[in-house]
């Protein structure tokens, strides 16, 4: 069969939802097309594997970004999963949805139908929360939301220093309030991961009018007469095309949907002609605004041993640890790392949190792939900076896609950026300084004692600084002259053609964007079915 009523470009977060939302009914054909392999890897599903996933070549895409003025020409490293569940298989598991300000700040910006009250149902809908229903939760959709079963004892040294420092604590960052210090709830069942493939598309692929084809590369999209008609795609080397009756759907992410715009020939003018690739619509926004999590790790000696090392005490303790799981499912090997962290602000006087701490038990570095590192005893905290006003971009090396996207990044470009970092560094410093912390901790590792200036400081985030992997916006909601999709995720100017993922983000939220694109899935999956019932 090559012709669908559905095709999906995409089985990631988004595209795992829509699969299973358009197929319910019985009555359209759905087709879910994936680039990566089926999610059979243990290293998917047991929560520790995540430090395998971010080298792996198969389930990784391994995007490095183009050299980065703003980080000293560093090429920065954009893991993307590619597999079944996109990146909600390869991810930390932490389980945010940002501020109630910022789905009413997309609302604001003209997105009608996407302030928080608005969302706020798909985002309970969706998820099925072990600690039972409330005005915040729901308890019958797919994706489960759990508490962690790693806690290393660490975590509560960290908590009483953050509260020195001055931080209030919290139990639900998803609650009523984010602000505060405490615990994440991780997206995970009965000790394993729960990606999206495995809260709505697995339990539902024997569905006879779900097609879900693997290890096929979507090169474009055939459009005829400005409507999208359906897919090229490659396998194995040979060329396929499939016909969409009622919808080309990419959900490719905040990389890869604009790059498969940009290779049918929707996008910038300048961008297209650059690459020979012939213009069908003239779309200047496809690819801009790009915004991401900029993030910095700062990082300790520490004296306890029960942390994540390869150091003789440390190593005897993982191994206790580990048999946990063979006993019930619980201790390090269903670990997210990041297991505690918050919301905070950078000062007291602003309204809502800025800044978001992710803890980690390990002397970490560079995405955890600095082994050498771990040949320490060490603590780390990432502040990442939860609305940048720095702007990037994505756009082609050229007219093929099995390159890969290019990515500009440029985080840390806007000076106000740059101010809060700094200011981060310092608040992560202090709650380091912190008892009980302090009394455990040796000398810091980075920055390292030689950087105490704001100038210092800024040196140091141009070197070290990193993605905390949530790039969005590259397809943006709106209706102004930079929106790729309106608030039904309709590209401007191209009939039968939606985006729906993480790149439809107008602004990025303020927290991890799993749980977000979820939402957004959810919520334009109903629009599709009323629209085509
Ligand atoms: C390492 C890491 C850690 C993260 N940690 C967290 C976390 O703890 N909590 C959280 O909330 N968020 C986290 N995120 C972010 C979150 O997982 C993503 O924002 C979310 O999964 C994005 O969903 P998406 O549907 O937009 O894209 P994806 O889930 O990335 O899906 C895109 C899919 O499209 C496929 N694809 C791309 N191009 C093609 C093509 N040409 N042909 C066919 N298929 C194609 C990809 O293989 C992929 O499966 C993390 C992300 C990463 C990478």
């Amino acid at each position: 069969m090559n012709t669908y009523d559905f095709i999906i470009v995409g089985g990631g977060s988004a595209g795992c939802v829509l699969a299973e939302r358009l197929s319910a009914c019985g009555k359209h054909q759905v087709c879910l097309l994936e680039a990566g392999p089926k999610d059979k890897h243990w290293s998917i599903h047991l929560p520790l594997g995540v430090i395998e996933l971010m080298k792996s070549k198969t389930l990784n895409w391994q995007l490095n970004s183009h050299p980065e003025k703003t980080q000293n020409g560093r090429k920065i490293f954009n893991p993307r999963g590619k597999t079944l569940g996109g990146s909600s298989s390869i991810n930390a598991m932490l389980y945010t949805r940002g501020q109630k300000e910022d789905y009413d700040h997309w609302s604001e910006l003209g997105n009608d139908g996407w302030s928080y009250d608005e969302v706020l149902p798909y985002f309970k809908s969706t998820q099925h929360q072990e600690r039972g229903e409330s005005e915040y939760h729901g308890v019958n959709g797919g994706l489960n939301v759990a508490e962690s079963r790693s806690k290393p004892p660490i975590n509560e040294d960290f908590f009483l220093a953050a509260k020195e420092a001055g931080f209030p604590l919290n139990d639900d960052f998803n609650g009523k309030t984010q602000e505060g210090i405490g615990y994440y709830q991780v997206t995970q069942k009965n000790g394993l991961r729960c990606s999206a493939a495995k809260a709505f598309l697995t339990p539902n692929l024997d569905r006879s009018n779900l097609t879900v084809l693997t290890e096929v590369l979507v090169e474009k999209i055939e459009i005829n007469n400005q409507q999208a008609t359906g897919v090229l795609y490659k396998k194995n080397g040979i060329h396929y095309q499939v016909h969409a009756n009622k919808e080309v759907i990419l959900s490719a992410g905040a990389f890869n949907s604009p790059q498969i715009l940009m290779l049918s020939g929707i996008g910038d003018k300048e961008v297209l002609n650059e690459h020979g690739i012939e213009m069908i619509h003239d779309l200047k926004g496809v690819g801009k605004n790009l915004q991401d999590h900029v993030d910095i790790l700062v990082v300790t000696h520490h004296h306890r041993t029960d942390l994540l090392s390869f150091r003789p005490k440390a190593i005897w303790w993982a191994i206790k640890e580990g048999l946990k799981f063979v006993k019930n499912k619980t201790g390090l090997l269903t670990s997210v790392v990041a297991e505690s962290g918050g919301f905070i602000k950078s000062s007291p006087s602003i309204k809502r949190p800025d800044l978001q701490l992710h803890f980690i038990p390990a002397a970490m570095d560079d995405h955890g792939r600095n082994l050498k590192l771990l040949f320490n005893y060490g603590i780390a905290l990432h502040v990442c900076l939860l609305r940048p006003k720095s702007r990037g971009q994505v756009s082609l090396y050229g007219n093929n896609s099995t390159l890969h996207p290019k990515i500009e990044l440029n985080m840390l470009n806007h000076p106000d950026d740059i101010k809060t970092m700094v200011k981060g560094v310092k608040i992560a410093r202090d709650i380091f300084s912190k008892s009980p912390l302090v009394e455990n901790n040796g000398h810091e590792i980075f920055p390292g004692t030689n950087c105490q200036s704001d100038q210092e400081i800024h040196e140091f985030l141009k070197n070290k600084s990193n993605t905390i992997y949530h790039p969005v916006g590259t397809c943006k909601m709106g209706s102004d002259d930079m929106a790729v999709v309106d608030s039904e995720l309709k590209v401007h100017g191209i009939g039968k053609l939606r985006v729906i993922d993480a790149s439809i983000m107008p602004t990025l939220i303020s927290g991890n964007t799993n749980a977000p694109t979820i939402m957004i899935a959810a919520k334009i999956a109903d629009s599709i079915l009323a629209e085509h019932s």
